[in-house]
């Protein structure tokens, strides 16, 4: 390599995987860990990385849409499609990057490691300079055993024995070539298909903590790793109100609702998400919804309110965090909140691109005092839960 130019690398996700044995009803790698999609986190953290220049995902196409969601935002160039095997995938994805221009280097990773750390991605990039291929791996410290019927047959020698995982990094052309001749085979990861090529790998200490995520035990474990680093748990609360005027519909949590008055405001007057944008922007720190969208200002005339909503959310990923839960309680005498709740909340839920059930809506009157009682308007207070590194 030389040395005096930095190679390009890019990362190569492999998340064509369809299997279900996890028991949920989206393949492992699309499933939420910790407020994120699991591939999300993994992408996210090749994207970070000083010495990556760019993410490429493989995909089962059949899972494109779920992929969307779980990538939105990224800026992630279209995934390429998997193929029958692992194997064919990554084939796949390396012509892939052969047509777009060939990086120097590719670091090929599973989808469902998403703990994998900044010095481990950079300890196998650097180990690239010595060898064609360097992969992340854990010497086995447990003895081992081979069984026979139940019972002991035989204790294995552990010496000089790793556990292989990912990411696995190569000189892109030589991979590239070694895949090519390998196609047909079936070799079990990619370090095995530049060895039956001769290409030298070196043997990267990793963590343990870079398991492949492939149970429901698994997914507890890697949501306590992460939820553990997000210990700075902050609470913020937020309150609005918007008077009624003239109009046949309100829009309260980012549901158009049939009413006998609309609501008087600069944008779509929506009082709930309001209040929410101010719980998340208060448990941030970060000012209120006024600071951040002016009412003086006409780009917001008659805005969709959700702008401001995910605007907040966008915050809180920013700063690598998650919104643990948002509770909004509508207070008014009509319209009847009630047939809507459920609905209001998927909303929020899509808005803030968490499950549902960390969204909370109630209503409330109050029992026909002061403005509310009095139908003059409507009125929202939210709490919000939200998590950041510590
Ligand atoms: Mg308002």
């Amino acid at each position: 390599m030389p040395t005096c130019i930095a190679p390009t690398c890019i990362a190569l996700i492999v998340a064509g995987g369809s299997g279900q044995r996890f028991g949920a009803e989206r393949p492992k790698q699309y499933i939420d860990l910790a407020g994120k999609p699991v591939l999300r986190r993994t992408v996210e953290a090749f994207l970070r990385h000083p010495q990556v220049d760019g993410v490429r995902v493989v995909i089962d196409p059949a899972w494109r849409d779920v992929y969307d969601a779980a990538v939105a935002g990224l800026g992630l160039p279209d995934p390429v499609a998997g193929g029958a095997s692992r194997q064919d995938s990554v084939r796949n994805g390396l012509e892939a990057l052969a047509a777009d221009g060939a990086p120097n280097l590719v670091l090929i990773h599973d989808a469902a490691r998403p703990l994998i750390d900044e010095a481990t991605i950079g300890a196998v990039v650097a180990a690239l300079d010595e060898q064609p291929g360097a992969i992340a791996a854990v010497p086995v410290a447990d003895t081992l055993k081979r069984g026979k019927d139940g019972a002991i047959g035989a204790t294995v020698d552990r010496d000089g024995l790793w556990r292989a995982q990912t990411p696995q990094g190569f000189h892109f052309p030589a991979i590239l070539e070694a895949h090519r001749a390998a196609a047909g085979l079936s070799l079990t990861d990619d370090a095995a298909v530049a060895e039956r090529a001769g290409l030298a790998v070196a043997l990267v200490p990793s963590k343990e903590d870079n398991f492949k995520v492939t149970t429901p035990d698994d997914l507890t474990r890697a949501t306590r790793a992460i939820l553990s680093s997000l210990w700075d748990i902050r609470t913020g609360s937020g309150f609005d109100v918007h008077r009624f005027t003239d109009g046949d519909f309100v829009t309260l949590c980012g549901l158009r609702v049939p009413h006998d008055h609309g609501l008087e405001g600069h944008s779509d007057a929506d009082v709930g998400l309001h209040a929410l944008t101010d719980a998340i922007l208060g448990a941030l720190a970060a000012g209120d919804i006024g600071s951040h969208f002016p009412p003086t200002d006409p780009r917001w005339r008659g805005a969709d309110s959700a702008k401001f909503l995910r605007h907040a959310a966008d915050l809180v990923a920013e700063r690598g965090g998650v919104i643990a839960h948002a509770d909004v309680t509508i207070i008014c005498e009509r319209p009847k909140v009630g047939p809507h709740r459920a609905a209001m909340a998927e909303r929020i839920a899509e808005i803030l691109g968490i499950e549902v059930g960390r969204v909370s809506v109630k209503a409330t009157t109050t029992e026909q005092l002061g403005f509310t009682g009095r139908r003059e308007g409507i009125a929202a207070q939210a709490v919000a839960t939200v998590r950041l590194p510590g």
